[in-house]
């Protein structure tokens, strides 16, 4: 089967009045349709310029990315990016909130409207759909904005560090629910956190980026031998020590560098 996304050899820099930061040095992967895979890496080693890449907000200096075997431009592979802020707007309730990116790729139709309503009732958020954003907790405003990123049916989901701004508690709550979300619906899904953690509790595999400019050290396919294999299940299992100490170990080793 032909990937869902193909990564080679990308490589980006920014470029600012006061000079070049160079973010990627050479990143290749690819990425079956289904899979989900969490990115782990130091912070500002260029996690959030892979996904702004992948999405197409910005394009590579080199290397290519393809989505089904298009290029990026020529591919109508709906790609949708959930960010670490849940930016949903006050002055629009829940509903108008999640539906706002229908709106503006003129798509509201009876179908979009109906499913709307189900992803909301399906997450439990039917009884806030007028609900102002300021009227839900933390973990409730970051299932609207999921809400709001899958109604657009997206073939895969990027997701940039979006629990980090819950606490402890919720996160560990939020985190394994949406995992468990985005695995029912089947999505194809890159999580990119620097929670070792979470990464673990819900990535089929896991790519580790060294420090800026960005390559892959390592990646580790996550196998658990749990009947029921959950985000919840996986912190308890054995196996979850030992992924955890190995790959705490290659992010802090730096001795290659
Ligand atoms: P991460 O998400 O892993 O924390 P980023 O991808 O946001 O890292 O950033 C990688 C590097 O690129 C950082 O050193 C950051 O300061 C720099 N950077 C990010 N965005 C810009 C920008 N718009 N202009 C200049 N430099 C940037
Ligand atoms: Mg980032």
């Amino acid at each position: 089967m032909e990937p869902i996304l193909e990564l080679k050899q990308i490589q980006y820099s920014y470029h600012t009045k006061d000079g070049e930061t160079k973010a990627l040095s050479d990143i290749s992967f690819s990425l079956k349709e289904g899979e989900f895979v969490s990115i782990v890496g130091p912070s500002g080693c260029g996690k959030s310029t892979l996904l702004s890449l992948i999405s197409g907000l910005i394009a590579p200096e080199n290397g290519s990315i393809r989505l089904n075997g298009k290029p990026l431009k020529e591919s109508t592979t709906n790609v949708g990016y959930m960010l670490q802020k849940d930016h949903l707007f006050e002055w629009r309730t829940i509903y108008h909130n999640v539906i706002l990116g229908l709106e503006i790729q003129h798509m509201m139709t009876a179908k979009t409207h109906a499913h709307a309503l189900s992803l909301l009732d399906t997450y439990g958020l039917s009884q806030f759909k007028d609900a102002r954003p300021s009227e839900l907790s933390g973990g409730m405003r970051q299932r609207a904005a999921l809400v709001r990123t899958l109604v657009l049916e997206p073939d895969i989901l990027l997701l940039d560090e979006p629990f980090s701004a819950l606490d402890y508690q919720t996160r560990l709550t939020v985190g394994d629910d949406i995992g468990q979300i985005i695995r029912s619906e089947k999505k194809t899904a890159i999580l990119v956190t620097h929670d070792l953690s979470e990464a673990i509790s819900l990535g089929d595999r896991i790519i580790i980026l060294s420090n800026r400019p960005a390559y892959i050290k390592q990646t580790v396919p996550m196998i658990f031998s749990l009947e029921k294999d959950t985000p919840l299940n996986r912190r308890n299992a054995p196996e979850f020590k030992t992924y955890f100490n190995l790959i705490w170990k290659e992010l802090n080793d730096h001795a290659a560098e």
